[in-house]
């Protein structure tokens, strides 16, 4: 039998290690010159003015919720995510709102747009391009224009991908865009993640939210009779501390690793869409297992998921699960819905009118996508889905 196939993993060559070691002898191995190099090739690859490393996806949503929400603020945003997305909601106060999807699995934004018509109070957007395929930009652009909410676009499944050719992540319609770099996604820095953003005073803020608040920019400078001695030198250890900031650093060893995975990143890019390919061509006859979307260039396919009526099978979604697992495939669910975790449901949530979203946890799974995925594994896959399926035909 094949060894374990994960749903996602990471690949790291000799280049990547020795970028790492090369860090460890070199005198910063924090907060030194690969953070900003970094930066520069985030900004640089996405088109967007200015990006900010931090320590996880998830801290540079809380960060990014700093810089753009208020306490009390309601923001529009989707079930079908990582639960990291609406807990930075929550983080600062704020509301999340859960709109139902589309058929691909993305937040349906003319429900977006008629929920903003009636209610005032609505003052954000928090949209995540699912599984690597980008929401409408039009339609952000009219919300931006229209209503004039501060957006959010949650990229962690999305770098490389483009809509008309606005690259995912450039913030174009949007004040920020959040990216991560967990293992799963498609480039590295084993724990990692970045804003991004066109604005200047959001960049600052988020350069000091990231260090605790604090900022050693003399021009910045409140108190200044701490900051210069009677004879007007500047202290040379005087720092101020002007937020309540968080240590969300990102190390020089991490930026090291992510700089060296940027060279293979349109390569991965590239095999993440052969293997969609391959997956659309192999159940383009099926009646049973269906590709969440057909093939679509503008995606960077984080994820490949298929729909699978069940009503047609004598199996569950579980037993397919576990009939796979025993094949030493290993299936993923993108996502239980956010707003049915019993943290939401504590808090009020659960019963919103989402129909597309229930009926897509119903159906919905994620197959192996990444980029070191062999040729006869997706094949065995493949094959042993279809097995599966035609053995459990009702
Ligand atoms: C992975 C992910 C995150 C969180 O990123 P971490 O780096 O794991 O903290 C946020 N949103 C989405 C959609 C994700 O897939």
């Amino acid at each position: 039998m094949m060894d374990f196939i994960p749903y996602g993993k990471q690949y790291i060559d000799k280049k990547d290690r020795r970028a790492v070691k090369e860090v460890l002898k070199s005198p910063f191995i924090t907060q030194g010159p690969k953070v900003k190099e970094f930066e520069d090739k985030i900004s640089e690859y996405i088109g967007a003015k200015y990006a900010v490393a931090v320590s996880n996806g998830t801290a540079a949503l809380h960060l990014a919720s700093l810089a753009i929400l208020n306490p009390g603020d309601k923001v529009l945003t989707t079930p079908n995510s990582f639960v990291a997305t609406s807990n930075a909601i929550l983080y600062v106060g704020a509301k999340p709102v859960f709109v139902d999807i589309k058929d691909d699995g993305n937040i349906d934004l003319d429900k977006c747009i008629e929920i903003l018509e009636k209610d005032k109070n609505i003052k954000a957007l928090y949209a995540v391009h699912f599984s690597g395929n980008p929401v409408e930009q039009e339609k952000l652009s009219y919300i931006k224009d229209r209503f004039k909410i501060a957006v959010l676009e949650d990229c962690a499944h999305s770098i490389g991908a483009e809509y008309k050719g606005i690259k995912a992540g450039s913030c174009k319609y949007s004040d920020c865009s959040i990216l991560s770099f967990h293992p799963v996604k498609h480039l590295t820095t084993g724990e990692g993640g970045a804003v991004t953003t066109n604005d200047k005073n959001i960049y600052e803020k988020l350069l000091i939210l990231r260090n605790h608040g604090i900022t050693k920019d003399e021009k910045q400078f409140l108190n200044k009779e701490m900051a210069y001695d009677e004879k007007d030198n500047l202290n040379p250890w005087y720092y101020e501390q002007q937020f309540l900031g968080y240590n969300y650093r990102i190390t020089d060893m991490q930026c090291a690793l992510g700089i060296s995975q940027f060279e293979k990143l349109d390569t991965f890019i590239k095999r993440r869409r052969d293997i969609a390919l391959k997956y659309d061509d192999a159940f383009e006859k099926e009646d049973i297992v269906k590709p969440l979307y057909r093939y679509n260039d503008n995606s960077s396919y984080h994820l490949y998921v298929v729909r699978v009526d069940f009503e047609k099978l004598f199996i569950t979604k579980s037993e397919l699960f576990y009939k796979m697992r025993e094949k030493n495939i290993g299936l993923q669910l993108h996502y239980i819905p956010i707003n049915k975790q019993p943290y939401y449901r504590m808090l009020g949530y659960g019963e919103e009118c989402t129909p597309k979203m229930d009926r897509y946890y119903k159906e919905a799974f994620s197959l192996p996508m990444y980029p070191p995925l062999e040729r006869e594994e997706q094949e065995y896959v493949i094959n042993t889905l279809k097995k599966i399926v035609n053995e459990n035909k009702k």
